[in-house]
């Protein structure tokens, strides 16, 4: 079986009523009109759904073979037009061109190469081992999609963290319906685009473009699961309604990112990736190194290093051949604004930055604060921004404690020469990713599962487990279905003695009581029925 050829689906915005409310797209980079884009209210939202209802059946019965070859398509497709993409993303967001197509775009065929590779054998059915004291019969484990699912996506990587979800969920056989974020509506466009030229089935992806209320909408809808990236506090609102009914619902939420240097860190290197991971798409990512925690005796050189690195970040728009744009979103701006404001009152030092910059657009410059206290906002919030707090510590030991110490567990990393200890210190930190030596690059491994612990969320994609969030599990059990009765079965009299000798031979270990015991159920059911 094969689909039809690629041809455009209807997959695209959906708006329900001839005029929509609309909502103002402004530029990060001049703070001039973007354009209007159409809210998809409930109506449109259900339409969508029925639609990707109706696309169920269908998608499901393709073989798998059949829809990886389709979702391979988007390899052409991003070929063809990374370019436009690129810079219609970097537009949006106000990221450098050089971001959007190295972490939204060139990680979607790093991604499909895996899962080309592992989807058959990930998905297959598997035996389990069964026990003796259940012989004759064989278990089995196989996974079916959970149906239409309900995807959610964030404005700070608006095309990957919107098409590595839906692919993954469509390798496994669901349909999707996907809102993309208000914040980034270009991009959203360019996600429904990228789908539209799978030549997909239509309805197998539905795309509803909106703010809120749509997401609200999408999470009341007739879906199967929900799978939630964002903030904490509308995850909360979607885990909420997800319970309601109740469905599966999948939460990656924010984190608040630990960046461990102890004495015997490769300082160079440290200081780089610290700059990096916390400066790169202008802070703006789940994966930013949000406290920095060094140990005493290197401080002062970390701080020297990190300094003199960041001065050096060109900021500026995509046509500017920056290092770093503008924010994506006013409100984060503030935010950002807020946590620098109030460690500055409450004793912290600003060493560079720490002012928005005295241009149009949401610029804010790389900013070092030392001097972070627990009690501080921005030591306990979510920043998200291009800001890097470094914590003074005495040793790896206070460090550990006060990384699991904190309300989120996404990311960490941990910065020493000695790789038995990074690995130790990794094993010790409460999150779903660590990495030792490195920053960023976790989340780009298709290989690894990703997710948090606490408010930092709920399940994992990526990975073999990304597949599996998708699925339901059946579990399959077979008798050969020779034997007319079952020694289990009615009637128990006569039995006691040799289920006893069944128990004490699987509790106590013992191969010849299990058998014996067996032997003995059976004669006394076929005594059983032959008495009868
Ligand atoms: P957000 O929660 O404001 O919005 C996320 C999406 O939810 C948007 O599409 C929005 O329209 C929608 N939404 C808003 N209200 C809703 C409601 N009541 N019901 C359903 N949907 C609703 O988050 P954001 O500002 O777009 O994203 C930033 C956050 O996302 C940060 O906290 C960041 O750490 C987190 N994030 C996490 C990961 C991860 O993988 N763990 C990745 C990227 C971003």
């Amino acid at each position: 079986m094969t689909l039809a050829d690629p041809t455009p689906s209807t997959a695209g915005f959906a708006a329900s009523t001839a005029s929509p409310r609309l909502f103002e797209k402004l530029s990060p980079v001049t703070g001039a009109s973007l354009g209007q884009f159409p809210i998809a209210d409930s109506e449109a939202v259900d339409a969508a759904v029925a639609r990707a209802r109706a696309a169920f059946p269908g998608w499901r019965d393709t073989p798998l073979a059949v829809r990886l070859e389709a979702l391979n398509r988007g390899r052409q497709v991003l070929l063809e037009h990374a370019d436009d993409y690129a810079r219609k993303i970097a537009a949006d967001t106000g990221k450098p061109i050089f971001e959007a197509l190295m972490f939204e775009i060139a990680v979607v065929p790093l991604f499909l190469d895996h899962y080309l590779k592992r989807a058959p054998k990930v998905l297959a059915r598997r035996k389990v081992s069964t026990p003796l004291a259940m012989a004759g019969k064989a278990g089995y484990i196989e996974h079916f999609p959970r149906g239409v699912v309900g995807i959610i996506a964030p404005w700070n990587f608006p095309f990957q963290l919107a098409v590595l979800p839906v692919i993954s969920a469509l390798i496994g056989g669901n349909t999707v319906v996907l809102k993309p974020s208000e914040v980034t509506p270009i991009a959203g466009e360019v996600v429904a685009d990228f789908f539209r030229r799978l030549g997909l089935p239509p309805g197998v992806v539905e795309v509803v473009g909106g703010d809120g209320s749509t997401g609200a909408a999408l999470t009341r809808a007739n879906v199967d699961m929900l799978f939630f990236t964002g903030s904490v506090a509308t995850g909360r609102k979607v885990a909420a309604a997800a319970a309601e009914r109740p469905i599966p619902c999948e939460l990656e939420l924010g984190g608040k990112d630990v960046f461990i240097v102890c004495a015997d860190a490769n300082l160079e290197r440290a200081a780089e990736a610290a700059v990096y991971g916390s400066m790169g798409n202008c802070g703006q990512a789940c994966v930013s190194v949000e406290r920095a925690m060094v140990v005493d005796s290197v401080h002062d050189r970390f701080i020297e290093l990190v300094k003199r690195k960041l001065e050096k970040i060109k900021v500026g728009g995509p046509d500017e051949n920056a290092d770093m744009g503008p924010m994506t979103f006013a409100k984060q701006l503030q935010t950002v604004e807020r946590h620098v404001e109030s460690a500055r009152q409450a004793g912290a030092k600003v060493l560079t930055g720490g002012q928005r910059l005295a241009r149009a657009g949401l610029f804010y410059p790389p900013t070092l604060l030392t001097d972070i206290r627990p009690d501080m906002d921005i030591y306990r919030e979510e920043t998200f921004g291009p800001v890097l707090p470094v914590i003074r510590v005495r040793d790896e030991e206070e460090a550990i404690r006060l990384a699991n110490a904190s309300e989120f567990g996404l990311v960490g990393s941990v910065w020493t020469q000695d790789l038995e200890k990074g690995l130790r210190i990794a094993s010790r930190l409460e999150s779903g990713q660590v990495m030792v030596n490195d920053v960023y690059s976790s989340v780009g491994h298709p290989g690894l599962p990703f997710g948090g612990v606490r408010s930092s969320g709920i399940g994992r994609y990526h990975g073999d487990e990304g597949l599996l969030s998708f699925m339901n599990v059946k579990a399959i059990l077979v008798d050969r279905g020779k034997a007319d009765y079952d020694p289990i079965w009615y009637p128990y009299n006569n039995k006691l003695a040799s289920a006893f000798e069944v128990f004490r031979g699987v509790a106590g270990k013992k191969l010849g009581s299990v058998i014996r015991g067996f032997l003995g159920l059976r004669k006394a059911s076929i005594d059983g029925h032959d008495g009868k």
